[in-house]
């Protein structure tokens, strides 16, 4: 089993992306890739199973070649040390929490998206979203969060 969990601040000028997804919003994620704390999320589920660290590692915010890059990149590349391993993703289940937008008419967008980055049925793709209840840095739409969790098949 692995667990991630990631944040990232809502601000103008930036577009919404989350689980692969751009979503049209009034403010978007700001951060050094695309932000999408979803997918950065379960790349850590998945890196945390494999016992590999985690993205900051394989993926410094500090390194030009990943400035504003889509979040797929690094969950494609966590799917491939998995592969490397001979390891097998069982499932992947995550939780978003923002206050805003509305997630879940994107939801089977995201499951789409993050099915072929792993190459992963659908089915074994959980996603929710639930906002925060306007407690807080995500109900004050501060920032949206993210948290997942991989079960995966080492040999
Ligand atoms: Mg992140």
């Amino acid at each position: 089993m692995g667990i991630g969990y990631d944040v990232h601040e809502l601000v103008e000028g930036r577009p919404l992306f989350l689980g692969g997804v751009q979503i049209p919003h009034t403010k978007g994620l700001d951060g050094h890739s695309d932000a999408d704390a979803l997918l950065h999320a379960i790349t850590d589920a998945l890196l945390g199973a494999l016992g590999l660290g985690d993205i900051g590692i394989h993926f410094p915010n500090t390194d030009p070649r990943w400035k504003n890059v889509r979040s797929t990149v690094f969950l494609e590349y966590a799917a491939e040390l998995a592969r490397a391993q001979n390891a097998q993703i069982m499932n992947i289940d995550a939780s978003l929490l923002a206050e805003r937008p509305k997630i879940s008419p994107y939801i089977p967008e995201m499951k789409s998206a993050i099915s072929q980055a792993l190459s992963l049925p659908v089915n074994r793709i959980g996603i929710k979203a639930t906002t925060n209840e306007k407690l807080g840095f995500i109900g004050r739409e501060e920032g949206i969060a993210a948290m997942a969790v991989a079960c995966v098949l080492v040999p």
